[in-house]
């Protein structure tokens, strides 16, 4: 990272981590600003222009979760949730609510870092908006604009759903993307209960750009969350 300064909200009611995170961020060219509450929370982010925003989900005064949907009714920041809650439910309910990303606690510098970095470049890349993203990632290059796909400089031929599926992905590339947020943007609303469904898609999609489906180097799969596309 440059040492060009981003700012940073964090929203954690535990001193420790603040204090960590106050420690190790500045390294990486963050200013830090701190919040206790949600509430405060709310308001830092609304003032100080982030560049990205963390965030605990068991804040005193209310759920991390509401924090996300009450930013999100203005804000695109990206939004990366660090949390000792590590079921299943609580990720899900905080990555549809418009979370980013997520990390379990403890968590690696190392780890917080790449996912930070992959935030910031995604919102730099939304903030760009020059027409479609292209993405490569190892062998693996997709054209949105050409609606292209290959793999290792070969056209892999996909079905509409696959397609779209991979599309999703790659607009989230590096981040996990939900099971519901696949099915609503690929199936459509009606269809967010359909994990069967994707599941089915999924395989034959990692069959065509995979080597090793069961060893799977892009298609990495979020254990009863999602999928995340490999961005590096
Ligand atoms: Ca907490």
């Amino acid at each position: 990272m440059s040492a060009a300064s981003r700012n940073v909200v964090v929203i954690e009611d535990d001193p420790q981590i603040r204090r960590f995170l106050r420690t190790v961020l500045p390294t990486e060219g963050f200013a830090v600003f701190e919040a206790e509450t949600g509430e405060r929370g709310i308001v830092e982010a609304a003032t100080r222009k982030p560049d990205v925003v963390i965030l605990d989900l068991g804040l005193p005064d209310m759920d991390g979760v509401t924090v996300i949907t009450r930013v999100r009714e203005w804000s695109q920041v990206p939004i990366v949730v660090l949390s000792a809650r590590a079921q299943e439910r609580d990720k899900i309910a905080a990555l549809d609510a418009g979370a980013d990303d997520y990390l379990v606690k403890p968590f690696g510098v190392g780890e917080l870092m790449a996912r930070l970095r992959v935030a910031l470049r995604h919102s730099a890349s939304r903030k760009a908006e020059r027409g479609e993203p292209a993405f490569a990632c190892g062998e693996l290059s997709v054209d949105l604009a050409a609606r292209r796909v290959s793999l290792a400089g070969r056209e892999v031929k996909l079905t509409p759903i696959e397609y779209r599926l991979l599309a999703a992905l790659v607009k989230h590339a590096g981040m996990v993307v939900t099971h519901r947020q696949l099915l609503r943007e690929v199936w459509g609303p009606a269809y967010v209960e359909h994990t069967h469904t994707l599941r089915v898609h999924m395989a034959s999609l990692r069959r065509k750009i995979e080597v090793d489906a069961a060893q799977p180097r892009y298609l990495q799969t979020e254990l009863g969350v999602g999928y995340r596309l490999a961005a590096e």
